[in-house]
């Protein structure tokens, strides 16, 4: 395998993650996954993973309702081989701190996400791609009805064909996040760096079970959460079940095609 020809870095430890399910990393993840990380004491730097990273992402999971108790565990990875943002329904074993979900937040993927705007770096990107994985675990933890998450009930909503209403579902969520969070960070430059960055790994095969959507709909959707977040609703319930109404409204329903 190419990796073992990577040198592993002093600090790397290997985790083991048992997961029911997977998003957003391209492996068979239904039903008792297991996959094995790399894992790193932080990403980019000890204090851009404590000041920013994990500053970011605490931001996100209050207004997700994820932080109490705190639903999931951050984990930095070695992504060389495949650059990588997931999120994991499942646990990483070896931890003591009790958790249902894993963040892997990769060092080569945080790099690549930041974005030259005007000859200065702008991490909107990064925000943008934490908020979706995060929207993930609210799709893994809560539900339309009592009896099932969103995340299934977005996969049932596209045939259980692709995940890209789940997907689409999550880049609304992240815009809504973004739009809740704009006096300390968004203006009309970072939604537009975000929802342009996410619009580029929208893929265009609708039969591709880890299909995204197209990137004209990530863009509509992520702008749409936003600006639902920022001037009309600060209830993620709410923001979640409007998310469904939109992605079923741009993504027509497999029957009619
Ligand atoms: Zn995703």
């Amino acid at each position: 395998m190419a990796s073992c020809l990577l040198p592993a870095r002093a600090d790397t430890v290997q985790r083991k993650l048992e997961a029911k399910w997977i998003a957003d990393l391209t492996v068979a993840s239904a039903g008792g996954t297991s996959i094995e990380v790399s894992a790193l004491p932080h990403v980019m730097s000890e204090d851009f993973w404590r000041f920013t990273v994990l500053a970011v992402v605490k931001d996100f999971a209050t207004m997700l309702r994820l932080n109490n108790p705190w639903y999931f565990y951050s984990l930095a990875i070695d992504d060389r081989v495949r650059p990588t943002y997931a999120a994991v329904d499942g646990r990483v074993l070896g931890v003591d701190t009790p958790h249902q979900g894993v963040l892997l937040i990769g060092d080569t993927m945080t790099r690549s996400l930041i974005t030259l705007f005007r000859e200065r770096s702008n991490g909107a990107a990064i925000a943008g791609s934490l908020a979706h994985e995060l929207a993930h675990f609210y799709q893994f933890k809560n539900g339309p009805e009592a009896n099932s998450t969103w995340w299934l009930s977005l996969l049932r909503d596209d045939g259980n064909i692709t995940r890209r209403k789940a997907e689409l579902h999550a880049d609304f969520l992240a815009g809504w996040c973004l739009g809740q969070w704009s006096e300390k960070f968004m203006d009309y430059v970072g939604i537009d760096i975000v929802a342009k960055r996410l619009y580029s790994f929208g893929t265009m095969d609708d039969l591709d079970p880890n299909s995204h959507g197209t990137p004209e709909q990530r863009y509509a959707v992520t702008l749409r959460g936003y600006f639902l977040g920022k001037n009309e609703t600060a209830d993620a319930v709410q923001a979640a079940e409007q998310g469904r109404l939109f992605v079923n409204a741009i993504v027509p329903m497999r029957a009619e095609q």
